[in-house]
């Protein structure tokens, strides 16, 4: 009988382990996801916290230097962006309305939404380009074709 009251205690034992294991498994579970909810809302929070950096460091405002060397990071990476979308755009024989950023096709004048006479971004980005490099690859160019001209005039007499 002594055999037989410890092969039941054994198996109430056993049984009474398994269901504290599987209650315990669903009590780290819930912990779990706790965790998880707090560290998405920190996520979000840290998210806001740098777009309000951001937009203070685009609108001009004073920004910790670390923070502005970031910042310039990220105005980068968003310019390289547009690039590749203008890019992805010259693929499609697409270019984008600067009036209601609609995507129309590359020979259109005026846009078919919204009417407005449409100059492509990427041909406005270049001409800032141009204009923002230095006077002295002018001057090279200049001198260049100063050169050819002295030597084609020479020529001529
Ligand atoms: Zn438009």
């Amino acid at each position: 009988m002594e055999i037989i009251d410890n092969m039941r205690k054994k198996v109430r034992d056993a049984t009474l382990s398994a269901l504290k294991a599987s209650s315990d498994l669903i009590e780290i579970s819930k912990i779990n996801m706790a965790i998880n909810s707090e560290e998405q809302k920190i996520k979000s929070l840290m998210f806001e916290m740098g777009r309000e950096v951001y937009e203070s460091y685009k609108q001009g405002e004073a920004v910790d230097a670390e923070l502005a060397e970031m910042c310039e990071e990220i105005a980068r990476a968003e310019m390289d962006i547009e690039d590749m979308k203008l890019k992805i755009l010259e693929i499609k024989n697409l270019k984008r309305c600067s009036g209601c950023s609609a995507e129309i096709d590359e020979d259109y004048a005026y846009c078919p939404k919204c009417g407005k006479k449409v100059e492509t971004e990427k041909v406005n980005r270049d001409e800032e380009e141009e204009e923002s490099e230095t006077a002295s690859d002018y001057e090279d160019e200049d001198d260049a074709e100063d050169e050819m001209d002295n030597d084609t005039e020479e020529d001529d007499e």
